[in-house]
């Protein structure tokens, strides 16, 4: 499985291959800083990793799921500030698809983490707005557009909480950042990302009003 290696850039996890500074940030989170604190990935987003999300999130491979949550609980161990972390929140998916699912693969990883870790799962603190199509096949400008204003976070849970937010893979960031701004909007103090998976697009299409 092809890991995350060393150097990795200390804001958004991506792998330094490019440009990078002393502080070992990229070039996209030297000019625009991500609205997380930290966002780790246990593997890139190739070889045997897509097949394995897959089987894990429309075939229902339970312990597919449960592997990747303790491949997820080590590397949140060894690379985030765990003590700090108050409680984990699953990227939510709106209620129709969840029922055409029949669960959120998200929730499942952040159940399997929060048992590592003994930490809370909370799991309805942030909840879906409105609808948004698939983010799969959209450009990266599409994608930030697509999730912007989709979340919302209840207050009385994560109000003063540093939250680990929790989803399978990270692409352009585009709905990690849109859950992280609803949960900061709703009092949160910090907010972490950790997922199973990244890919290595460049991601310099971020931007602070999307
Ligand atoms: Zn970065």
């Amino acid at each position: 499985m092809p890991a995350i290696t060393l150097p990795w850039c200390q804001r958004c996890g991506l792998s330094l291959d490019g440009p990078y500074d002393a502080a070992l940030l990229c070039r996209a989170c030297r000019t625009s800083q991500p609205i997380y604190a930290q966002a780790v990935a246990v593997w890139q987003y190739r070889g045997m990793v897509p097949h394995a999300i897959r089987q894990f999130k429309y075939h229902h491979r339970r312990r597919i799921g449960q592997w990747l949550g303790d491949a997820m609980a080590e590397a949140a161990c060894q690379r985030l500030p765990i003590r700090e972390i108050d409680g984990l929140v699953p990227v939510p998916l709106h209620w129709w698809k969840r029922r055409l699912r029949g669960c959120n693969p998200s929730a499942l990883l952040a159940h399997a983490l929060g048992t590592a870790l003994e930490k809370p799962v909370l799991e309805h603190a942030v909840s879906r707005k409105r609808w948004t199509r698939s983010q799969t096949g959209l450009s990266s400008t599409q994608r930030w557009r697509n999730v912007q204003h989709a979340f919302t976070a209840h207050p009385t849970a994560v109000r003063r909480a540093a939250i680990l937010l929790v989803d399978d893979v990270l692409t352009s960031g585009a709905t990690v950042s849109a859950c992280a701004q609803a949960l900061r909007d709703g009092g949160a103090r910090a907010v972490y990302v950790l997922t199973a998976a990244r890919t290595l697009s460049p991601h310099a299409e971020r931007r602070g009003s999307a």
